[in-house]
């Protein structure tokens, strides 16, 4: 498996994604990502989805991937910061699902306010792409 070296939005889902960060605020929202993963080690994100039995606000911590249907399209996660840190806690780290962790941190403006991590636990760049 290549490693991931990078995360494209499409414009449209980060837009939402911040919305809904903004919408969950002051309780930390919790994700599911869904995309593919390109040639280039770069995943590309198609959507994301509120996990089936999430309680939001509660943590990342209250997480479970055991509730997940069988999923491969599902990359990994992501989890709003209202602490406005973009850096990953213990925590986060001891909890890594999937390919990659996004997290939304307040005041959730703009991609300045994302940041990503793959399983090695590097930051890796988020692009924005215009359709
Ligand atoms: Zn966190």
């Amino acid at each position: 498996m290549p490693k991931i070296r990078g995360i494209r939005f499409p414009a449209d889902i980060l837009e939402g994604l911040l919305n809904y960060a903004e919408y969950i605020h002051p309780k930390e929202a919790f994700l599911l990502l869904r995309g593919k993963i390109l040639k280039e080690g770069e995943i590309e994100v198609k959507e994301f989805v509120v996990p089936p039995f999430a309680v939001q606000g509660e943590g990342f911590s209250s997480f479970s991937p055991w509730f997940l249907p069988f999923d491969p399209s599902i990359l990994g996660t992501i989890h709003s910061h209202p602490s406005g840190s973009l850096k990953p806690s213990e925590v986060d780290l001891n909890h890594f699902y999937g390919r990659v962790m996004v997290i939304v941190a307040y005041p959730y403006r703009s991609e300045v306010d994302i940041a990503a991590y793959n399983k090695e636990g590097e930051r890796i760049p988020v692009k924005v792409i215009f359709q």
